[in-house]
């Protein structure tokens, strides 16, 4: 038997509990692993509270992100005794996820774990960290550098946001973060963002084009928050666009797009490729020092993650949750 969050729904409701669970219910996999570390994502806070319909059967584990140690494998790809990290790909949706003692998981959807990571710090970047980092990968092969001027991230005490701040700004760009919490402005700034505007500039629908401002843009929020980021996006700018935290509608018009000739990358990190999966971790393991993880990572334990869930739809937690298994 093993411990897990395990959620169900029936005629008494949608629950999400800590619950001791037995290796045979494990779904089919070619990897059994002994999980060391998982996260909490958005997406994981949704499908534990029920509050977004994420998880698509029942029973289900959550944890859309996890590190462990390979038990047993069928796959020419692992070994036991193998370090291995896992971010998407459906788990903790339609496959069970990271918030367990064990999972049973399909060889493709693994990577090594980057050497330069402990589990704990692999799982404080997680889905939101990659994210990001694949998010600032757009901007890059865009072409924008730091001479071209300044980028707007939104949502930057979240998960996503923290990272792009904080990797943006090591890679030397001057960092501009919208934010609704303008009391975490000094973690902002250790993270590296060079101003901070309040949310309330971008959340309300406004001018169709509006002053040039940011060479690029990485959105974690959409709505109007997205549609004035593009809206004040320099001529032939980029922006990137993976989260909905404000509102998954668009409501926009072309005029960015045809008379600035901007471009909008759509960032999805679930079912991208194990290269791009690959490059990204590297990046990351370039980029970020174990200073930086611990500034934006704090730990939990797994039963704690259910109280957890609520705070971070409430938008009180800052940075990322890393919890250990
Ligand atoms: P998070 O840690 O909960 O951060 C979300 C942030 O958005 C909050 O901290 C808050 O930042 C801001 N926010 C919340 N409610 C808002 C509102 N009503 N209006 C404007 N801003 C609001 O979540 P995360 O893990 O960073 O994820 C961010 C988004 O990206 C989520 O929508 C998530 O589902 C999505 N995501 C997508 C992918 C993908 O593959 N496309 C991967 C990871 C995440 P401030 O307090 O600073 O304002």
């Amino acid at each position: 038997m093993f411990n897990a969050i395990l959620i169900n729904k029936s005629e008494q409701g949608y629950q999400a509990t800590l619950s001791k669970v037995s290796e045979q219910e494990l779904p089919e996999g070619d990897v059994q692993i002994a999980v060391t570390a998982s996260t909490l994502n958005y997406k994981d806070a949704l499908a534990i509270t029920g509050k977004s319909p994420v998880v698509r059967q029942f029973p289900m584990v959550p944890g859309i992100d996890l590190v462990g140690e390979v038990l047993s494998s069928d796959s020419d790809r692992f070994q036991a005794g193998d370090q291995v990290l896992l971010n998407g790909f459906g788990v903790g949706e339609t496959h069970w996820g990271g918030l367990a003692e064990r999972a049973s998981l399909k060889s493709d959807w693994l990577i090594a774990l980057p050497t330069a990571f402990t589990p704990e710090q692999a799982m404080a970047i997680g889905t939101a960290g990659y994210t990001a980092m694949l998010s600032v990968l757009a901007l890059e092969k865009h072409g924008l550098t730091p001479a071209h001027g300044p980028i707007l991230v939104t949502g930057a005490n979240g998960g996503v946001g923290s990272y792009a701040v904080r990797i943006l700004s090591k890679l030397g760009f001057d960092v501009v973060a919208s934010t609704g919490r303008p009391e975490e402005s000094d973690y902002l700034k250790r993270l590296g963002a060079s101003d901070i505007i309040d949310r309330s500039e971008l959340c309300e629908s406004g001018r169709p084009l509006q002053k040039e401002r940011w060479a690029g843009v990485v959105d974690c929020v959409g709505s109007h928050t997205l549609v004035n980021a593009c809206a004040s996006t320099r001529y032939g700018g980029a922006v990137t666009s993976c989260g909905l935290a404000q509102g998954m509608d668009f409501p926009a018009t072309v005029m960015p797009f045809i008379l600035r000739g901007i471009t909008l990358y759509g960032i999805d990190s679930v079912m991208r490729p194990l290269a791009d999966r690959e490059t990204a971790w590297q990046r990351l393991a370039e980029l970020l020092s174990a200073e930086d993880l611990d500034q934006i990572g704090a730990t939990i334990s797994l039963a704690d993650s259910l109280d957890y869930a609520e705070k971070l739809l409430d938008g009180s937690v800052r940075g990322r949750v890393i919890v250990k298994v």
